[in-house]
């Protein structure tokens, strides 16, 4: 799943409930859950990995500084909540640009419980984006 929509999740968590105690356990959670639904990927995908990958930190970005901007939630505990929720992807950029082999474990569990993934899947996720921004929004 793109780090975009697992961080608008987290944030729309945080912004809608306020409750630190609702927000911190489920942003933590929020990867490995959201990793097992139906999501953007697959081989075909792969091949343009890092066009992607700068995509979705174009627009996560984006939407980083619409929600600090309008919704005058604090920007540490925000930017805290989406670094909880997107964390894992960060490592997995790492293990792919460097190349590692360091964290064989993270690696093969992270990419086993992302078992549906196809081009398809960024219909879903446009679509969690698009309710998220309505909840926070509307
Ligand atoms: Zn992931």
């Amino acid at each position: 799943m793109l780090v975009t929509t697992h961080t608008m999740i987290a944030a729309t968590v945080a912004i809608k409930t306020g409750n630190p105690w609702i927000y911190i356990p489920f942003a933590g959670a929020d990867h490995f859950l959201f990793d097992a639904f139906p999501h953007f990927g697959g081989k075909k995908v792969g091949k343009n990995f890092k066009l992607f990958t700068v995509i979705d930190a174009i627009v996560g970005i984006s939407l980083f500084l619409i929600l600090v901007h309008y919704t005058k939630f604090s920007v540490v505990i925000l930017f805290f909540v989406c670094f909880l929720a997107g964390w894992p992807d960060l490592v997995m950029l790492y293990q792919k640009l460097t190349d590692t082999k360091r964290l064989p474990k993270f690696k093969a569990f992270h990419s086993g419980i992302q078992k549906y993934e196809t081009p398809a899947g960024i219909i879903f996720e446009l679509g969690i984006v698009l309710f998220c921004l309505l909840l926070i929004f509307v």
